[in-house]
């Protein structure tokens, strides 16, 4: 997700790094389930996509029809998940993902931008570092945790890697689309090679960040980008 306040009106002014400790304990968010009700739009990127298939065994297209939605994100069509309106309507639009006893029901496998949440991250000359979002979750107690723990990510190198690639792909796309018209062939065209390139292709592979690389250049020599 993009967001256009800036660091200092979002976070506590802090940049951290994974082994870093910051204050974003939530107390495994008992009895919350508040950023999954009307919380961020979960775009995807594709590693959450690879995880959604391996897991669930759905394709992209199966995916598209159940607990998805491809929507507008900067000027670039994405995927996200979609929120469904309950048959209450006091609790009003919920992932799809989120079980009836509160708690995420694909947790082992849930989305990079849930595993983060309340953190995010700052981006500069196509580098991040994880900021704390103050104004997000209504239940941080401030408990101090590294954030490599937070994250539970295994071979977080490789997962940071692949963050910094795919943004800096998405911002190439961004740059060369600036000012063209929304409804330009141009965009249209490079909106569907990048869902065809990363989200509708087959992603029943082992290596993901290898077969994400080979994926990722080519689609740098196909947009003319320099690596
Ligand atoms: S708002 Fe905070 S405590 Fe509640 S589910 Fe989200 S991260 Fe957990
Ligand atoms: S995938 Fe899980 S953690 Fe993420 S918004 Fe949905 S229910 Fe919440």
């Amino acid at each position: 997700m993009w967001r256009e306040e800036t660091v200092e009106e979002l976070s506590d002014g802090r940049f951290y790094t994974a082994n870093d400790m910051v204050k974003v304990g939530t107390d495994d968010c008992r009895g919350c389930a508040d950023c999954c009700r009307m919380g961020p739009v979960i775009v995807l990127d594709p590693l959450d996509v690879f995880e959604l298939n391996r897991f669930l065994g759905q394709s992209f297209e199966e995916l598209l029809n159940e607990t998805i939605e491809l929507k507008v994100i900067d000027g670039l069509i994405l995927p996200a998940l979609k929120l469904l309106q309950k048959e209450s309507q006091e609790e009003g639009m919920v992932c799809p993902y989120l079980g009836e006893d509160g708690r995420c029901t694909i947790h082992d496998f849930r989305p990079g931008i849930c595993r983060l949440y309340p953190l995010g991250r700052s981006w500069e000359n196509g580098e991040f570092r994880y900021i704390l979002q103050v104004n997000e979750c209504t239940h941080c107690n401030g408990t101090k945790i590294k954030v490599k723990k937070w994250l539970g990510i295994p071979n977080l190198a490789a997962y940071e890697a692949f963050c910094r690639d795919w943004h800096e792909l998405l911002a190439s796309a961004r740059r060369l689309l600036e000012g063209t018209d929304p409804e330009s062939k141009l965009r249209n065209q490079i909106c569907i090679y990048l869902l065809r390139q990363f989200y509708l292709c087959d992603w029943n592979v082992d290596d993901f960040y290898g077969v994400f690389a080979q994926r990722r250049a080519e689609a740098m020599r196909y947009l003319g980008f320099s690596s």
